[in-house]
């Protein structure tokens, strides 16, 4: 019995490894991305982590709080319960200005900030916005860039993620959205089917899904979380829509030594 007992804590202990860590530029990026992702790992044992770069000082305000610092310190606080409701790490918030971390002084420093966290949480896997930020955003684009470029500059990384995975949803799963949702999807930077790679169903974390979405109050008004729900489990059923950018290739037989073979 005894014996038993400890294999199964042995098994469950082995079935997850590696930490997960998402790097987003707002407090809300995360919730109707790749919430259901994050939170079914974190469930299923790994030590799941998410970076927000700035405060989203300058987003929308849906209450009375005004833009600037009040706001960030609001929306911190719904980043705080977006994590809690995913049940993943306390976010890391770095704390830079909305909308202006496109700039020769403000990357590196982030850039900075964000390699010290992988040294300290070691993901073995990197999530993050694809080159077209999802929705265009600058911030967005920008933090894609410089994960990749982190991932990339893998000398000067103590410990090395193993996969890099941008944010996908595909083209096809959008092409004939009901008007409700057409408007404000409209702005969605898809990408052909044929790109992604990766589809995690995490149909079985959608009210955690839904509990990050509520957390978010100052930016999206009822209507908008409802939509953003539907986005979740109706179009996406529950998947989350990746494309590996980076891996491990060291491993790899050979390099290739033509472009077409
Ligand atoms: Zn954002």
């Amino acid at each position: 019995m005894v014996l038993l007992v400890s294999l199964c804590f042995l098994s469950s202990a082995m079935a997850a490894s590696g930490p997960v860590l998402a790097v987003f530029a707002h407090p809300d990026d995360e919730s109707a991305t790749v919430g259901p992702l994050l939170s079914r790992y974190a469930k299923e044992g790994h030590d799941v982590y998410l970076i927000v770069v700035t405060s989203g000082q300058v987003g929308d305000s849906n209450t009375d709080i005004p833009r600037g610092d009040q706001l960030g310190a609001a929306r911190e606080k719904e980043a705080r319960c977006s994590c809690k409701a995913l049940g993943i790490h306390e976010p890391y918030l770095l704390r830079f200005m909305d909308g202006s971390i496109s700039n020769w002084e403000t990357i590196p420093k982030i850039r900075e900030r964000v390699r010290e966290i992988i040294e300290e949480v070691k993901p073995e896997v990197v999530i993050t916005f694809g080159p077209d930020g999802l929705t265009g955003h600058p911030d967005h684009r920008t933090v894609s860039n410089l994960t990749t470029e982190i991932f990339q500059q893998r000398s000067k990384l103590t410990h090395r993620p193993g996969k890099l995975y941008y944010v996908a949803y595909p083209e096809s799963l959008f092409a004939n959205l009901p008007p409700e949702m057409a408007q404000s999807a409209g702005r969605i930077g898809l990408v052909a089917d044929e790109w992604v790679t990766t589809v995690v169903d995490a149909s079985a974390y959608l009210e955690q899904a839904w509990n990050s979405i509520q957390c978010h109050k100052t930016q999206w008004p009822p209507q908008m979380m409802e939509m953003l729900r539907n986005l979740s489990s109706e179009l996406l059923g529950g998947k989350v829509y990746l494309r590996l950018a980076l891996q491990d290739a060291s491993g790899q037989a050979e390099k290739e030594e033509d472009l077409f073979d």
